[in-house]
């Protein structure tokens, strides 16, 4: 065959995660050898930009000398000790440094919405988002049951949310691809609408390309749904052990963006109704939409902080749950109360994971990475998307921050979705890779998401191709 050697080698022994394989082998993959900055090059030395962060974990580029600096000289001490019964400094200090980055004082102060025991006070760390949710589910599971609130305690969930693929964090989701594969093997949560404002139901406003698509006589009708599903709830006498929300942006939604509000809304109900927030801040978390926690902005402070992906910069697979006081005490007790936390995992504070997150938390709050550099992307993004809006299939520009999505229908007007089996929005990255863009749709939603180091003249080539690869699949 005339495939590259490399590219060979993995399609006789790898098995990719969500991927068709028969389809798969059928073409040369892809195989990328090396990366700087925002630039990943593949067996043949051709050159990609790097327009989802390597799904949405890359924040400062590739071989970042500060975060490679931070590996290698820890790598000139250890690797890797257990947490199991031991302690190490990186993982330590990190665990500092998040509790102090996720406990902002404006949040707190005379004016802020939290009291002080709903500061966030202990770090769980665990490997990738999946655990980092299974972690906090476990826990509020646990919490629930000891405090009384319900034998059985159930989880509530925003429609379309997805939270990792353990079976508890699919559970959790509400994906109903996942939820049709493996139904009988998940257990049941309830479910709330999402505000998807370009679906609403409630959205009676005609179809618009402006700000004003979204109708201007929102009443609000998903927060309704949301407390109606608190009352029912607390009238079985069974109180949700949590909600569980992915704050500002629902990714694998399809970058659904929440108008603003929303959370602060729900959360206020939950907080009244003493339900947990559990917040999914996978993605968001670590200025992806401006501020370091995407809840943060607006004005709220969850019981559960969940983060992984850009923790480490996106060098390493680490994750970490950051609870509150109150959840933690749950826990505690003599050796024989049966109290334990009965979880956790080999890798469990992984030193040289600890060392480059450490590095990388630097590097957003004081360093080249820190919110004016997000807000100059976030500009940059807004300012070059505008001119998509003239392509008839664009049906919406969502953006959050450094996140957008951009949803492809037939027709802007109706807003009617295509055929999934077009796969349009693969197609449409397909013609995005082969103009040197690399993104993964969710759908037929084009996302991109550029690390942190994207330059505008950078921006403008994903933007410009993006343009270039919808009217090229519209033509075919
Ligand atoms: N939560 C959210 C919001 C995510 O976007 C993802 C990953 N796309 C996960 C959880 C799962 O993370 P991981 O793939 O690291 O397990």
């Amino acid at each position: 065959s005339m495939m590259h050697p490399l590219a060979q080698k993995d399609i006789q022994h790898i098995w990719h995660p969500f991927t068709q394989m028969e389809e798969w082998c059928k073409e040369e993959p892809v195989v990328i050898t090396s990366g700087q900055g925002t630039m990943l090059r593949d067996q043949y030395g051709r050159s990609y930009l790097d327009a989802n962060a390597s799904i949405w974990t890359n924040l400062h580029g590739h071989r970042h000398p500060l975060l490679n600096q931070a590996i290698v000289r820890h790598l000139g001490k250890i690797s890797h000790s257990s947490a199991l019964g031991l302690a190490n400094e990186p993982a330590s200090l990190l665990a500092e440094a998040l509790i102090r980055a996720a406990n902002p004082s404006r949040l707190f102060g005379k004016r802020g919405a939290s009291c002080a025991n709903s500061k966030l006070k202990k770090v769980f760390y665990s490997d990738d988002g999946s655990t980092a949710l299974e972690t906090a589910l476990k826990m509020a599971y646990e919490h629930a049951r000891r405090s009384g609130v319900s034998g059985k305690p159930r989880f509530l969930s925003v429609k379309n949310g997805y939270h990792g693929d353990t079976v508890g964090a699919v559970s959790l989701g509400q994906v109903p691809l996942f939820h049709r594969a493996f139904g009988s093997l998940l257990f049941g949560t309830d479910k709330v609408m999402s505000p998807y404002c370009y679906r609403c139901p409630f959205n009676r406003a005609r179809p618009e390309r402006s700000e004003a698509r979204f109708s201007r006589r929102c009443q609000w009708e998903c927060v309704d749904g949301f407390e109606q599903k608190l009352e029912q709830a607390c009238k079985r006498g069974r109180p949700h052990a949590g909600w569980v929300v992915e704050p500002v942006v629902q990714g694998v939604a399809g970058m659904v963006v929440q108008p603003q509000g929303w959370l602060q809304r729900v959360a206020r109900l939950a907080r009244q109704a003493s339900i947990p927030l559990i917040a999914d801040e996978v993605m968001t978390g670590f200025g992806r939409t401006g501020p370091l926690f995407a809840s943060h902005g607006e004005g709220v402070q969850p019981d559960f902080l969940c983060v992984a992906k850009g923790m480490t910069g996106g060098y390493l697979p680490m994750a970490a749950t950051l609870v509150t006081d109150t959840i933690y005490q749950s826990f505690l007790g003599s050796h024989s109360s049966g109290k334990t936390f009965y979880h956790g995992h080999s890798y469990t504070g992984n030193q040289l994971g600890a060392s480059v997150s450490l590095a990388s938390l630097k590097l957003l709050q004081q360093g080249e990475s820190n919110w004016l550099r997000r807000k100059a992307i976030t500009r940059n993004l807004s300012a070059g998307l505008q001119s998509l809006w003239a392509i008839p299939q664009v049906g919406d520009i969502r953006q959050a921050g450094t996140v957008v999505g951009v949803e492809l229908v037939q027709n802007w007007q109706t807003r009617k979705p295509w055929d999934a089996s077009l796969r349009i929005g693969a197609r449409v990255c397909q013609a995005m890779a082969a103009r040197g863009v690399l993104t993964r749709p969710i759908g037929d939603v084009i996302v991109l998401m550029p690390p942190y180091c994207a330059t505008p003249d950078q921006i403008d080539t994903m933007i410009t191709v993006l343009q270039q690869a919808i009217v090229e699949v519209m033509a075919r």
